[in-house]
């Protein structure tokens, strides 16, 4: 589940971010994780707690005490009843997902990929797509946290609910999540139906789309025409006869061979020879094909990501998505060092997390993608630009260069976020560079 990178050094999945803690502890028991966090202050550490790694930005990085979660999993409760389910902080979402299936329960809405723990994927804004649903934070009812002096504390909208209306989205500012409370709903079967469509029509029909389906999205290659939109639907019981589930075999040429061994095949090949890069875009974009399957919700909404890449996504207003694309395909075939991966946009509804980026606003999400060993500075600088005219938030887990000058504007409530981590960590006990640039300094 980690990164290994060399003996005590930690890395994150894409590479982009190192580390060498000067101390490691895996702890067992909550008793374990506030001892760890005493002890790294009475040695003057900082520390940060690890997820899965799979976070783009350095937020996890630490050169004091990493608090590896791996051993703090599994859920301790279930209710069948009321859907509440609490689940150790380390626990990964494809753990989480099969037992709460067990339950006959399920996460509302999921992202792409079910590698991350819950506390990593909740700390960053993780979300999936839909019109009417808010990111994973939304589902959240209560968290437990180890704070700097090592006391656990309960936070729900009821119990200190600043600390809670910060934590939810909190980049593991504010202390080490140890348990989370998620409402789930009862399990549910999802429709996919996936099928190219001119990458115009898709955004003159966005707000139809997005407003007609559960789970919209969609993604092109940025020198190709075709985008392919998928829709996930939830089935309807008594509606008309679903397409039916996929097979095994062809489970493993869809996902594996195509989307990652094909696809990689194709991407080490625009690695060696850019120039080639827009006419395999295209290759791609052509090749994009429909299909439509059903399966357990967290089936439909997660696929296998094996080839490695670099990513930043911003929320933008909805309303100036159409905008935002029409500038980024204007300029993406103007620049210097061409563009291999998609571009991929998801719909969420507004919140009132403090640090969601979809705090208070209809939100569109635009993520750009470059194939790992490309470069991609230029493009993503490009993309910066574009949606710092439209208050665009970046997601907090994905590469970005806002710091807090930029950051506290686009955020009603960031000095109220400020003001709380001053109150429960005066210290910096949970800092790390990127918390400073992205929060300033904690006291
Ligand atoms: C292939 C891929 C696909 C992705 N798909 C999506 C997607 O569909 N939607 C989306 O929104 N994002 C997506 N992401 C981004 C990803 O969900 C986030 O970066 C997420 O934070 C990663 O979770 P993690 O467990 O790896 O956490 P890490 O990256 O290890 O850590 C993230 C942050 O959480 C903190 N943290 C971890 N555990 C705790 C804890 N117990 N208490 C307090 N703080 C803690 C860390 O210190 C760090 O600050 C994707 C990333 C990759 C690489």
């Amino acid at each position: 589940m980690r990164q290994p990178a060399g003996p005590g050094q930690w890395r994150n999945w894409a590479g982009t971010a190192a580390a060498t803690p000067a101390r490691w502890a895996q702890p067992r028991t909550e008793a374990e994780i506030s001892a760890a966090v005493k002890d790294a202050a009475a040695a003057g550490l900082q520390v940060r707690a690890l997820g899965s790694g799979h976070s783009f930005t350095p937020a996890a990085a630490t050169a004091g005490l990493a608090l590896d979660l791996s051993l703090w999993t599994g859920i301790t409760a279930a209710d069948t009843q009321t859907g509440l389910v609490t689940v150790r902080s380390g626990t990964t979402l494809r753990a989480l997902n099969a037992a709460a299936a067990e339950f006959g329960l399920a996460l509302a809405n999921l992202g792409d990929i079910d590698a991350q723990t819950i506390a990593g994927a909740l700390s960053t804004g993780t979300h999936g797509t839909g019109a009417r649903l808010g990111g994973l934070a939304t589902q959240v009812e209560a968290l437990d946290l180890v704070l700097a002096d090592g006391s656990l504390v309960t936070c729900s909208a009821s119990d200190r609910p600043e600390l809670f209306a910060a934590a939810r989205v909190g980049l593991g500012a504010l202390g080490v999540v140890t348990a989370v409370t998620l409402r789930c709903v009862p399990s549910f079967t999802l429709t996919a139906d996936e099928r190219p469509m001119p990458v115009e029509q898709v955004i003159e029909q966005f707000d139809s789309l997005a407003a007609a389906n559960d789970h919209f999205e969609f993604y092109w290659f940025p020198y190709g025409r075709q985008a392919l939109v998928k829709r996930n639907n939830r089935l309807v019981p008594g509606g008309s006869a679903p397409p039916a589930r996929m097979r095994a075999w062809r489970r493993v040429w869809e996902f594996e061979v195509m989307e990652n061994a094909a696809f990689g095949t194709l991407c080490r090949l625009g690695r060696a020879a850019p120039r080639l890069i827009p006419a395999l875009n295209r290759l791609s974009s052509a090749a994009l094909s429909a299909r439509s399957y059903t399966d357990a919700s967290y089936r439909v909404f997660v696929t296998p990501r094996r080839v490695h890449f670099v990513e930043s996504e911003y929320a933008v207003p909805r309303e100036s998505l159409a905008g935002v694309l029409a500038e980024l395909r204007r300029a993406v075939p103007g620049l210097a060092e061409p563009v291999m991966f998609p571009v991929e946009v998801r719909v969420a509804a507004p919140d009132d997390i403090w640090l969601s980026t979809a705090y208070g606003r209809d939100t569109a999400y635009v993520a750009i993608h470059q194939y790992t060993g490309l470069p991609y500075r230029a493009y993503f600088d490009l993309f910066e630009s574009v949606v710092a005219g439209v208050a665009g938030r970046p997601h907090w887990g994905k590469m970005h260069s806002l710091d807090a000058a930029r950051l506290g504007p686009l955020y009603p409530r960031f000095d109220d976020f400020r003001r709380v981590r001053a109150q429960v960590d005066p210290e910096d006990r949970f800092g790390n560079p990127y918390l400073s640039r992205v929060f300033g300094p904690a006291g």
